[in-house]
């Protein structure tokens, strides 16, 4: 599978909505592709953040679905913007501003 096809299945495969051949197929390809694996732990924290603010109460959907959306476009601005340093011929390590940094979840978002 290409990373395009998985980034459009992370929010069904965080939400646990996809059938078991295709939980498998993202598995596979998030074993060997650092790029959806960081996304897909990113992803996590931001929901596990979210669960821990309110560990009683189930988010909504439509709250949960805000916040993937949210942390999918926070990611893609930080890719736009993150710059590429050379190493060495034909290796490339990116620096991301927003790596290591704790989620931070606007509760003024909840209504
Ligand atoms: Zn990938």
């Amino acid at each position: 599978m290409k990373c395009s096809e998985i980034k459009d299945l992370l929010g069904n495969y965080l939400d646990d909505e996809l059938t078991q051949e295709m939980r498998n197929r993202v598995n596979r390809h998030l074993v060997r592709c650092r790029d959806c694996a960081w996304e897909v732990k990113s992803l996590e924290e931001a929901i596990g953040a979210l669960r821990a603010t309110a560990p009683d109460d189930r988010p909504t959907a439509e709250f949960r679905e805000r916040l993937l959306e949210a942390a999918l476009a926070e990611q893609r601005s930080y890719r736009a913007s993150a710059p590429y340093v050379p190493l060495e011929e034909g290796a490339y390590v990116a620096t991301w501003p927003g790596q290591g940094r704790e989620w931070q979840i606007d509760e003024s978002e909840e209504e």
